[in-house]
């Protein structure tokens, strides 16, 4: 109806508009961060749904992370649109082979895998490579990289060359554990995630029924963040439109963060070109951020070595102003987490909602600090990025061999027969020091602590009832129940805005990544994504590094060599380069201490609180301490990844 109509074009600037009002047929707009790109095709969809130019069953949207498809979903839901797609890619694909693959592969769909690593080891095993954690995650990169890039286990040493890309391992090994990896897959009638869009495009071009059919059925194609698609994608994207030209696309070439993963801005630069009737669109304001932000978005990109032609704009803010930027440096890691706290708690106190305000890190393995600290300033929160704890692979992996265990269990205590089932998973003994591993590795341990609070609590529990607890536990996790802090990478969080954003851990080594560092253009990634998480900020904005990791440690850590250039002249560390700069003092730590009623000496941080027992004098901790314990406990562990251990109270320790 035009009443409706009207409202959609509200709002909307005269480029905008444009883009919204153009006739079905190729539109491309180019545009930074914040011009409302999103805004402008969800209004599109909703434009020729509402003026009856589409119907909204014929429309497939797509986007490439599951949050950003879940925005795209809920503003076309605001604007009164239902029955379009938007979703990811691998949804949309995945949805297509379910309905096709009957008919022209013959049998039930294969099974998805969702993670390499298995296939990939076995693989390497038989093949002589190394299957350390490492080269197994590097052997899957690159296998990643391969599929996404349409090169096969042949080509792959070539395309090494020609790409001039840095390889972990000799490009023919690598080509070899590729090979070796498709095969066990197959064999096994296994697919990963790459094989969903490789089938489908391969489908839809040997299919021609099937191509017909899908093609009767969508007419209109949008792609937001298309400066992220990957060979593999565009050749399905080209399979879905069959050399039909009814495509929006919308894009900023500085946001490309997945190039390490064969993603390219080239399609989205070069889209003028491929449809020369295209109605092609430029947004310069930016309506998300203050000022303030947007000066320092355009100091970071500005800064960038290698801007792909076309991608030269300069934003220009659009909103009202706001605080500057802040800069914040500490002495070490629980400092920072605790201060970065403590702003958030002073901002909710000012009324900013918990879910307008999030926490950015290069990878997740940073998280945990900031979960802890913000458990302790009894802050909700919520990890985004699927990384809930039972959703992890790691995790997942252990389950299946948990319950595997359960009939052969020897009734050995329960905490040493779950030790012993993980041992092969990655519970080394000593923690491994770092990255991704060590990440893993705490999950690990978290389920044998989960196995001595079972143990203590029900004495005598077997490893049946401890994998029931734990699908209770699953179960209960599922549904966030309340919005709370967001804390997501810098890559999960593309797309998105909140009003309040902390980039943490400005150091090198982190941010940039450390494996960046021997390659020009992966630090130029990496001061993208930097852009990426400077950009999603509305209207406060801090960013904070520390120089050790522990309280205490060393102060070894450098600060990101992308904060010269950033921080304003009268900041102490603009000033000194390299130690000696003032830093801020870390906030001090509130913390709950309990005492043994019955020998009066303090549990802090001790293991003994877990199994409810006081650490000096044999007694049983009191049944309210307990009670205490496990509530705060309960509380705790619906948001935290690792159970605590620790007991807080109201007494102040400084930090
Ligand atoms: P990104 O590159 O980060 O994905 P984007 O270009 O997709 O950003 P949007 O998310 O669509 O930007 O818009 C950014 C913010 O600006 C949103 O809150 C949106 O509602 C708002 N906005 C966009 N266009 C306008 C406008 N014409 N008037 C007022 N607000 C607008
Ligand atoms: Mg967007």
């Amino acid at each position: 109806g035009m009443d409706a109509g009207g409202r959609l074009l509200e709002d909307l600037d005269p480029e905008q508009l444009a883009a919204v009002t153009a006739p079905r047929g190729p539109v491309c707009v180019l545009a930074g961060a914040g011009t409302g790109k999103t805004r402008t095709i969800t209004r599109r969809i909703a434009y020729l749904v509402d003026r009856g130019h589409v119907a909204p069953g014929q429309v497939l949207a797509v986007t490439f992370t599951k949050r950003a498809a879940g925005e795209m979903r809920t503003r076309l839901r605001a604007l009164g649109v239902t029955g379009a797609q938007a979703v990811t890619f691998h949804a949309a694909a995945l949805r297509q082979l379910r309905y096709f693959w009957p008919r022209v592969i013959g049998d039930a769909p294969w099974e998805l895998i969702d993670g390499k690593l298995r296939l990939v080891g076995q693989a390497a095993n038989r093949l002589g490579a190394p299957t350390s954690a490492e080269s197994l995650r590097d052997l899957a990169s690159e296998i990643e990289w391969a599929k996404a890039s349409l090169i096969t286990p042949e080509d792959y040493p070539a395309a090494v060359t020609r790409a001039r890309r840095d390889v972990p391992m000799p490009a023919e090994q690598i080509s070899r554990v590729y090979q070796g990896y498709e095969q066990l897959k197959t064999r096994a009638r296994l697919l990963d995630f790459d094989d969903l869009l490789l089938h489908t495009a391969a489908i839809l071009e040997e299919h021609s029924d099937v191509a017909v059919e899908f093609r009767d059925r969508y007419r209109c194609f949008v792609v937001d963040e298309y400066q992220d698609v990957t060979p593999l994608q565009q050749r399905v994207l080209n399979g879905w439109l069959g050399g039909r030209d009814d495509l929006t696309v919308v894009g900023d070439a500085n946001q490309t963060i997945y190039s390490f993963a064969g993603a390219s801005p080239r399609p989205l630069l070069d889209f003028p070109r491929r449809f020369p009737e295209a109605v092609v669109v430029r947004l310069e304001r930016d309506y998300r951020s203050t000022p303030e932000v947007v000066a320092l978005a355009n100091r970071v990109i500005g800064a960038a070595r290698d801007r792909p032609s076309g991608s030269r704009l300069r934003l220009i803010g659009h909103r009202p102003s706001g605080p500057e930027p802040k800069f914040s440096e500490f002495d070490d890691e629980p400092g920072e987490a605790v201060a970065v706290a403590d702003k958030i708690g002073a901002l909710l106190r000012n009324g900013v909602p918990a879910s307008e305000v999030a926490i950015l890190y290069r990878v997740n393995a940073q998280s945990e600090a900031y979960e802890q600290a913000l458990a302790e300033a009894q802050i909700p929160y919520q990890v985004r990025g699927g990384e809930r704890f039972f959703n992890r692979p790691e995790i997942r992996q252990a389950m299946v061999s948990l319950r595997g265990a359960v009939n052969g269990a020897s009734e050995a205590g329960l905490p040493e027969i779950v030790r012993e089932v993980l041992k092969p998973h990655g519970l080394s003994l000593e923690p491994p020091t770092g990255g991704a591993q060590r990440e893993r590795w705490e999950s690990l341990l978290a389920l044998v602590e989960l196995a001595e609070e079972l143990d203590s609590v029900t004495p005598g529990a077997d490893l049946a009832r401890f994998v029931a607890e734990l699908d209770l536990r699953a179960e209960a996790q599922h549904p966030p129940t309340v919005e709370g802090v967001t804390l997501a990478s810098l890559h999960a969080a593309k797309g998105l805005e909140w009003d309040a954003v902390f980039l943490i851990g400005l150091t090198e080594g982190t941010m940039p990544i450390q494996h960046a560092d021997t390659d020009e253009a992966a630090i130029e990634e990496e001061r993208r994504l930097l852009y990426v998480g400077v950009t999603r900020a509305r209207e406060h904005l801090w960013l904070s590094w520390s120089l050790s990791r522990t309280a205490g440690g060393r102060r070894h850590r450098r600060r990101s060599r992308f904060l010269y250039g950033l921080l304003p002249e009268d900041h102490p560390a603009a000033r000194t380069v390299g130690g000696g700069a003032q830093r801020e003092a870390a906030p001090t730590r509130r913390a709950v201490r309990v005492e043994c009623r019955v020998c009066g000496d303090t549990l802090l941080n001790t293991p003994a609180i877990k199994l409810g027992r006081c650490a000096t004098c044999p007694s049983d901790v009191d049944e309210e301490l307990l009670d205490r314990l496990r509530k705060w406990r309960a509380a705790r562990a619906k948001q935290l990844r690792v159970p605590p251990y620790v007991v807080f109270t109201d007494t102040t320790l400084t930090a």
